[in-house]
């Protein structure tokens, strides 16, 4: 898993709820780190932030589509975002959840993505 957000406060915060359940998680504070993230360590899925400076989560999106169209994204927007949910679903995201969110709300829409395209995932040894 990579998890995608300018905010270190988020980005450690996922980091703990993820790994706690026994995913491998990878942090990028940027969209650039992030599409450096997708080409090193090739995650299954991506928890992304909209809102970031720089190289904004639908930039980056189209960025990271271009190097893996088959790579699962979850989009976190803020409340009202409805013109970039709708570009970002153009995009072929799989999910979106709006900030502020609870944890467990975020575990069972990943839990949700990654069921649904099981068969999309490669096997890891
Ligand atoms: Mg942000």
């Amino acid at each position: 898993m990579l998890v995608v957000d300018d905010q270190m406060g988020v980005r450690r915060l996922l980091y703990e709820a993820f790994k706690e359940e026994g995913y491998k998680v990878e942090l990028a504070g940027s969209g650039l780190e992030a599409l450096e993230k997708v080409k090193s360590e090739m995650p299954d899925i991506i928890l992304m932030d909209m809102k970031m400076p720089g190289m904004n989560g639908l930039e980056t999106l189209h960025e990271i589509k271009k190097v893996n169209d088959s790579i699962l994204v979850v989009m976190m927007t803020a409340y009202g975002e409805l013109e970039i949910i709708s570009e970002a679903m153009k995009l072929g995201i799989n999910e979106y959840i709006t900030k502020p969110f609870d944890i467990n709300e975020l575990r069972s829409v990943v839990k949700k993505v990654l069921d649904k395209n099981l068969n999309r995932l490669k096997i890891k040894a």
